[in-house]
């Protein structure tokens, strides 16, 4: 079974503020921002080899990341590993009592199925799975 830290997710109060750290110091680059209405969020990426930096900056304030800022303040939201099968992880954690946060599977950035298991079940880090890249969402953005 593989699985590979996807993405490190960075709650910020604005992307356009939040990038110049991550762009002009440590020389990564947004590949994408992308609006997750469902989830109120929107979504900057920006890779690394093995990972990625995903800036998460509120749509409204009611929404989880929203809430998030609220609370906490900005910083660490949560870490993401894509798993071979969502599904399969969401069982195991149902057989030991580990809950997930809203419905398990739903829809992530980039076609991923997600699911966000609880941090009062996972040591205090809020844990995303999400399966790999929608192959058709690969397809369409390499035009072929
Ligand atoms: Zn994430």
């Amino acid at each position: 079974m593989t699985v590979r830290l996807a993405h490190v997710g960075i709650a910020v109060r604005s992307i356009v503020d939040a990038r110049i750290f991550y762009e002009e110091v440590l020389g990564l680059e947004v590949e994408s921002v992308e609006e997750i209405e469902s989830e109120g969020v929107k979504v900057a990426l920006l890779p690394f080899p093995g990972g990625e930096i995903e800036l998460l900056e509120p749509l409204r304030e009611d929404s989880p990341v929203g809430r998030f800022l609220d609370k906490h303040g900005e910083g660490l939201h949560h870490l993401s590993f894509e798993v071979p099968d969502v599904q399969r992880s969401i069982l195991a954690g149902i057989e030991h009592g580990v809950e997930t946060v809203g419905d398990a599977p739903r829809k992530g950035a980039e076609g991923r199925e997600i699911a966000f298991f609880h941090p009062l079940f996972t040591h205090g880090v809020l844990i995303e799975v999400c399966s790999k890249r929608n192959a058709a969402v690969d397809e369409a953005a390499s035009g072929s």
